[in-house]
């Protein structure tokens, strides 16, 4: 490698030395005549159009009509979801341990990326520390999947209607987005014809999002089946948005995508954002998983440089990682996903009766989504 020298010497002669030898630039020129400071062309091509709305939102009801309050995606902002004593107490320990406030390595503590591949792994889809990269959130999970897979001017499947951070990334980082469509009359499934034509040479990864924001929708096993197998036809990689696992209601059952294939290697983003109803703590992950080994150590260190650039999560709420995931006992789960339910049930009711809407009743997350009228 060639080691640079650089010598100022305070006159504005500026030497570099090269492998020993000096290269002599003489006089700096100063670089513009006046002062010209404009924001990057990345910062222009990034934005967040829920950031942007909530960031600056002043709510003005109408005196003379009721309003139906249809809150958002922070379970936090009304005080009805609060989240668990033990996961609070969790923190507080790790806190008051002393021992979390220096620097993590840059993809998470070993012990966290344990805790978490152990809470996650299963017979049919194994995971291990190493198949584990903590994160700041799951939007950082997000980042990093897409730029560790996709090199600008190649392109990634986006569901729509669909959660508008992926665009939001994608575009900042010059890679293109193809919107494949959900179909509302099947509760939202996937148009899987349409979504395998607009696969070619330069789609890096689908984006799967199961449970949905903003459709509350959770797909069948059947279904995920048939993703996967165009996901497997046309070897796509899939970024598996799964925030809200396990975020279902009674009367069905989430599938992690990576339990349902041998052969698809799975990028698996979540976090405890929502699940546990702490979205500002900014925990996240990454779940490799890549059993024909097609991602193998090339996806692998990929994501550790990138991880590299910022270092991952908060290190008091690594800390407290381990109790949160195993402290948090079953009711807490159970009464979100009940407070849910019954919200979801009265949102669906009091927009049914508005005319021309014509809600989807979802299966869980915490969304529900219209049908887009003519
Ligand atoms: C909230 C949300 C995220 C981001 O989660 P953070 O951990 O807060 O970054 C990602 N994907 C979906 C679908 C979400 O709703």
């Amino acid at each position: 490698m060639d080691s640079y020298l650089i010598q100022m010497n305070g006159n504005s002669d500026v030497h570099v030395h090269r492998n020993g030898n000096s290269l002599s630039l003489g006089k700096v020129k100063s670089r513009k005549p006046r002062w010209a400071v404009r924001a990057s062309e990345m910062s222009k091509k990034t934005f967040n159009p829920i950031r942007a709305i909530v960031d600056t939102m002043k709510v003005e009801p109408n005196p003379n009509k009721p309003m139906i309050s249809l809150s958002l995606g922070d379970p936090t902002v009304f005080g009805n979801l609060p989240t668990d004593d033990e996961v609070i107490q969790a923190v507080k320990e790790a806190l008051d341990s002393g021992n979390y406030n220096g620097y993590a390595p840059s993809v998470g503590y070993q012990s966290c990326r344990q805790v978490v591949a152990a809470y996650y792994s299963c017979p049919e889809a194994p995971l291990e520390a190493q198949d584990v990269i903590l994160t700041s959130g799951c939007s950082q999970a997000i980042e990093l999947a897409l730029a560790v897979l996709a090199n600008p001017g190649q392109n990634i499947l986006v569901p729509r209607p669909g959660f508008s951070l992926y665009k939001t990334l994608a575009l900042s980082m010059g890679i293109e987005v193809k919107f494949y469509n959900l179909l509302p009359e099947k509760s939202w499934e996937i148009d899987l014809k349409h979504l395998e034509s607009l696969v070619d040479a330069k789609t890096a990864c689908l984006i799967v999002n199961n449970p949905s924001n903003p459709c509350g929708s959770v797909f069948s096993k059947s279904h995920l089946q048939k993703i996967l197998a165009v996901a497997s036809r046309q070897c796509v990689p899939i970024l598996a948005d799964e925030i809200y696992g396990d975020m279902v209601f009674a009367e069905c059952k989430y599938e992690p995508i990576a339990t349902l294939s041998t052969n698809v290697p799975i990028l698996s983003c979540g976090g405890l954002a929502k699940r546990w109803l702490v979205p500002g703590w900014r925990m996240g992950w990454i779940l490799v998983n890549d059993r024909r080994d097609i991602f193998g150590n090339e996806i692998r260190d990929g994501l550790v440089s990138l991880s590299q650039r910022i270092l991952g999560p908060c290190t008091i709420v690594q800390g407290a990682l381990e109790h949160i995931i195993h402290r948090t006992p079953p009711e807490f789960y159970h009464n979100t996903l009940s407070f849910l339910k019954s919200n979801a049930d009265l949102c669906y009711a009091a927009l049914s009766a508005v005319s021309g809407l014509q809600p989807v009743r979802p299966s869980g997350a915490m969304y529900l989504m219209n049908v887009q009228g003519d």
